[in-house]
């Protein structure tokens, strides 16, 4: 009998996916594709967790398209799963139920800048590298940086996504202004206006930040920008354990130095990078630091942050104003990820981050390194010390299922360490499917308001199903 049901459930499913699909390709012609490969490519490619391709990809060139996909798949109760440049970490992207990809890389232009008001709007597909490169010839920027330049402002949005300049410009949630969104329902609703505050309502933009398409699709989205800094100095200091280092970087944000950017790597992320990005840094954990402002405050800071390194044993430390070479250094520590898949090479990386209050940071990361030792694992660290986040990358054989269970209880233990000091399970790279077994202990009773804005937003459960909860 259960078996009937279960077989007549599935019947009505692909029945509902061919229709829909149908209904789509009529509207969209070959902006509709269902190839394995094409669909696989939709799936996420980047974790530990097994790849769940869905069963189409739709391309939509407007928002108008967007409602006509939503619609088409609520009277047919497909699943639609939101897809930037599918640089997330945690499975996120991934169709457990199946159902219909929508990739927003057609929705990629900037529609206006405002060096006036220093902001823009810009569509959800386009990528971080291609604002940057529009926004370059207006002096402005936009500071939220995570380490993929691939990354679309959709999908940085829906992650909360944030980045080695947080810890000065904050992350997504502070420097969007407005979001165009298609919910549910079909309906298209804009969330607030551009006003740089506002006191009106509920705030629908920070609730739809970090909501990881289960809420609604973004379409377009209304960015604050920056003016260059006057002056930019980078420094590289080394010590001899991460605690030291962790030690300087905290002592320099409660100093208030400008500081914009505060990243820790451990030795064996330095030897990664090295190799990768044919560098000689000296194989020590280190702080890549950088100061923002005036050119008379950053020699200032600067003076400071050398003393407060030496107070904390500082072996060495190096200063760098121009361009090219901290360039040079950014793009090196940027691609971290990918330094130590070639370290590696033949292995399967995991990428874990969580977040403490800055004064449990040298703790949690000492525990953390005790903890990778004395479980064998292989897994360098690195973090924006400046915000109190640090990531663990985590190389592993699939095959290996005792190793498996080793990183299990590795990633249980980071994330209850950082819960015991009031931190949370994932600082930037957010739920998706890997840390949704975290959100009860983390969230308790909260996650019942979550789960009711969830029905109250998408009663069918169509938004990324098998996410976050
Ligand atoms: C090397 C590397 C380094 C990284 N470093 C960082 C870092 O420093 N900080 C950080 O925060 N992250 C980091 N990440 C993770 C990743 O880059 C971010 O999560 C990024 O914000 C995801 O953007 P995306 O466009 O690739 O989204 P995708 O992976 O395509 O999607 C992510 C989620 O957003 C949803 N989504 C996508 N577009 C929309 C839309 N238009 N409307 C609604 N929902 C949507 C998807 O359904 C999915 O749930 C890193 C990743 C890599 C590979």
């Amino acid at each position: 009998m259960a078996a009937n049901v279960r077989e007549s459930a599935m019947t009505d499913r692909r029945v509902g996916l061919r229709k829909c699909v149908e209904e789509l390709t009529a509207l969209f012609g070959d902006r509709v594709a269902t190839g394995e490969a094409v669909c696989r490519q939709h799936a996420n490619a980047l974790t530990g967790l097994p790849v769940e391709p869905p069963d189409a990809v739709a391309w939509p060139v407007s928002t108008v398209e967007v409602q006509r996909i939503v619609e088409a798949a609520t009277r047919h109760r497909v699943p639609l799963i939101a897809f930037g440049g599918g640089t997330s970490l945690e499975g996120h992207v991934n169709a457990p139920n199946g159902g219909i990809s929508i990739d927003f890389s057609r929705m990629n232009r900037v529609l206006a800048v405002r060096p006036e008001d220093l902001d823009c709007t810009v569509e959800a597909g386009i990528t971080l590298d291609d604002l940057r490169r529009e926004l370059k010839p207006t002096g402005l920027f936009f500071p939220v940086d995570p380490g993929s330049g691939t990354a679309t402002l959709g999908g940085m949005a829906a992650t909360r996504a944030s980045g080695t300049n947080t810890v000065r410009y904050g992350s997504m949630r502070d420097n969007v202004l407005n979001l165009k969104v298609v919910l549910a329902s079909g309906a298209c609703i804009q969330t607030a206006g551009r006003a740089r505050k506002s006191a009106s309502g509920y705030d629908l933009t920070r609730l739809l930040i970090g909501s990881e398409g289960t809420l609604a699709l973004t379409t377009e989205l209304t960015l604050k920008l920056y003016g260059v800094p006057a002056s930019m100095v980078a420094a590289v200091s080394t010590f001899s354990s991460v605690d030291q280092a962790a030690e300087a970087a905290i002592a320099a944000i409660q100093a208030g130095l400008s500081v914009a950017r505060m990243e820790l790597l451990d030795a064996l992320q330095i030897r990664a990078v090295n190799q990768r990005s044919g560098l000689t840094l000296t194989e020590a954990p280190t702080l890549f630091t950088e100061l923002h402002g005036s050119e008379g405050a950053c020699r200032e800071d600067l003076l400071s942050f050398r003393s407060i390194a030496a107070d904390c044993q500082a072996t060495s430390f190096v200063s760098a104003t121009d361009d090219e070479g901290r360039r040079a250094l950014w793009r090196a520590r940027h691609d971290a990820f990918w330094a130590v898949k070639l370290l590696w090479p033949g292995k399967a990386v995991l990428v874990t981050d969580v977040a403490v209050p800055l004064s449990h940071l040298a703790s949690a990361i000492r525990e953390t390194e005790a903890d990778i030792a004395s479980s064998g694992l292989l897994a360098p660290i690195l973090g924006h010390v400046g915000d109190g986040n640090f990531h663990c990358i985590i190389v592993f054989d699939p095959s290996d299922r005792a190793l498996s269970r080793t990183i299990e209880g590795f990633l249980d233990r980071l994330v209850a360490r950082a819960l015991r000091c009031d931190g949370t399970a994932t600082g930037e790279h957010g739920v998706g499917q890997g840390k949704k077994r975290f959100m009860v202990g983390e969230h308790g009773g909260a996650i019942d308001v979550m789960r009711g804005l969830k029905s109250a937003l998408d009663p069918l459960g169509i938004l990324n199903p098998g996410k976050i909860f």
